[in-house]
């Protein structure tokens, strides 16, 4: 028997159209190129929005048209989140931190008609536009005084695109199927993969999102999202913030800025952020060197790397701020696990707290896990067996964009493989050990490279640390240590294993250090081990 119950489709359209007649005086406050402090409200945002959607329609954007943009944290990327999936095209969002050839393979490989792009990005695609022929349009996201000038075919100002537009539309009804945006994996190896998520896809991972124990969003919270919109929909807080009537706050092209996030932070008086753990060290190291403070400050989300025990301690110890670990990829949205704690763990010592505070967390409603052994057989949940991750949910994707072979990395019951290796305990919390391909192995047992390299930058001398494989006759690979120092250090490579030394497994110690001035990074901000494996090891 079927249920009887309204078939009203879950769109990011209801979304904004819940925020608009329910919180349409919360603030959004943005840094942009043309404005130190841009100040408006959820009614002017969608205000703006339906004029963006006319001119999207006038233009001649159809449904399913990919329209890209190159953009930092601002409200008028905030606008096109919503303008472009709202007329059921697909808002595809560039990481402008990518090589020049990863952005032209995808601009391409999506067909973008349409880009949107923030003027100080612009000098970058001047250099590739030419290589770029599906692109018919750019749109300069700033108004006609601030126009930088450019060679960009058919440049034109955002406000005057959207400029003589009506702000009345019938948004159209769209299936919630539909796809809405578009956002490729940085692919460290081989070709970028675009991963294509739907409405429903993103209401649901919007509402889990948003949930007590995941990032508790609510009216009376001021969010900042230093995750950036333009890589993995800035973990969805874009969407969250709307449905929660959440004040945003935008630190536009000043993310990694420590000055601009503590002035954000005390003047709008932000609640909440959420950001990977190096742009932390930025504002960190403002707060150390100026003796400023966050005092409005909560709590804060970190996620996209391990995050390291020293920044969840000076963040708790030295201003009040507590700091929640989670997991997750592009290819889910991007949420999976999520740290808090259970009732009865609050009357464990510091230590033991902590010794589960820097797992990844538990899986979120939605998100299915397991871990596997190199024959895809399960693998207990104990905290000991450690294995390949597998997860499957109705906000995971199902296969990437338009490669024209089926998905390796999906099983036959549509587990997708995670790539991340790992435990996870009775309570259910995930602890992410390494990627497959990062793995360590020595004398036939594994040894974490995420927990050397995070104990290793709890030195006071280490700013960054990596931790490789390198071929060893008789354990076949051993742990090489890859350090920066911090700045005036003078630390020996010998200093550092003798403090390591009873933090790790014996067998663990690293057998070398090697100094270096800068660790390579992906666009996304986390280390390139390839890169390091071919400088120190000969092999990738
Ligand atoms: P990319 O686009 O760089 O492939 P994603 O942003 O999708 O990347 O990154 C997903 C990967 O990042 C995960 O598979 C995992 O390896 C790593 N990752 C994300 N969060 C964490 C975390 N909290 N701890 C350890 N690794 C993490």
């Amino acid at each position: 028997m079927q249920g009887l119950m309204m078939d009203r489709q879950l769109t990011i359209t209801s979304i904004m159209e819940h925020a608009d007649n329910n919180h349409p005086n919360a603030e959004i406050v943005s840094v942009t190129c043309d404005s130190p402090r841009h100040r408006y409200t959820y009614a002017d945002a969608f205000r703006r929005t339906r004029r963006l959607a006319n001119a999207l329609i006038g233009y001649g954007v159809r449904p399913g048209d990919r329209v890209a943009t190159f953009a930092w944290n601002d409200y008028r990327h905030f606008e096109l989140y919503y303008g472009i999936a709202g007329v059921g095209a697909v808002t595809h969002t560039v990481n402008p931190r990518l090589f020049p050839d990863q952005i032209t393979y995808i601009v391409n490989h999506a067909e973008d008609r349409l880009v949107f792009v923030d003027p100080l990005i612009v000098p970058a695609l001047e250099k590739i536009k030419d290589d770029l022929p599906c692109v018919e349009a750019y749109i300069i996201l700033t108004d006609d005084d601030n126009m930088p000038d450019t060679g960009l075919k058919n440049a034109q100002s955002y406000e005057s695109f959207i400029g003589s537009q009506p702000d009345r539309i019938d948004w159209p009804e769209l299936d919630e199927k539909t796809a809405c945006c578009l956002c490729y994996t940085s692919g460290t190896t081989g070709n970028p993969k675009g991963v294509l998520y739907h409405h429903r896809s993103m209401v649901l991972h919007t509402l889990i999102g948003i949930s007590t124990d995941c990032f508790d969003l609510s009216v009376r919270d001021v969010v900042m999202p230093v995750v950036p919109m333009f890589h993995v929909n800035a973990w969805g807080l874009a969407y969250g913030a709307p449905v929660a009537g959440t004040k945003l706050v935008f630190p536009g092209p000043k993310m990694g800025d420590g000055a601009t996030l503590q002035a954000l932070i005390e003047e709008e008086q932000v609640t909440y952020s959420a950001g990977v753990p190096t742009v932390w060290l930025n504002l960190l190291k403002y707060l150390d060197e100026t003796g400023k403070q966050v005092g409005t400050l909560r709590r804060v989300v970190i996620g996209g790397s391990a995050c390291p025990r020293s920044i969840m301690e000076e963040f708790e110890e030295r201003h009040g701020v507590y700091v929640n670990h989670a997991w997750g990829m592009t290819e889910m949205s991007p949420l999976g696990t999520f740290n808090t704690l259970k009732p009865e763990m609050q009357k464990l010592s510091r230590e033991e707290q902590f010794a589960i505070r820097e797992k990844q967390g538990r899986a979120l409603y939605g998100v299915e896990m397991k871990i596997v052994d190199d024959e895809n057989n399960e693998l207990p949940w104990d905290g000991q067996s450690t294995g390949l991750l597998k997860v499957r949910g109705p906000f995971i994707c199902s296969d990437y964009y338009n490669t024209g072979v089926p998905s390796d990395v999906h099983d036959g019951d549509g587990w997708f493989s995670t790539g991340d290796v790992g435990s996870i305990d009775a309570e259910g919390y995930l602890q992410i050990t390494d990627r497959s391909k990062d793995v360590i192995k020595s004398g036939g047992e594994w040894i974490s490279s995420i927990d050397l390299e995070n104990t290793a930058v709890g030195h006071p001398d280490v700013a960054e640390a990596a931790v490789i494989g390198v071929p060893h006759p008789k354990w076949s690979e051993r742990p090489l240590l890859i350090i920066v120092r911090k700045e005036g250090s003078e630390v020996t490579g010998e200093a550092i294993l003798d403090w390591l030394r009873d933090k790790v497994a014996k067998w663990w110690l690293p057998d070398d250090v090697v100094f270096v001035d800068e660790i390579p990074h992906t666009a996304t901000g986390k280390i390139q081990k390839t890169e390091l494996r071919k400088r120190f090891s000969g092999s990738e």
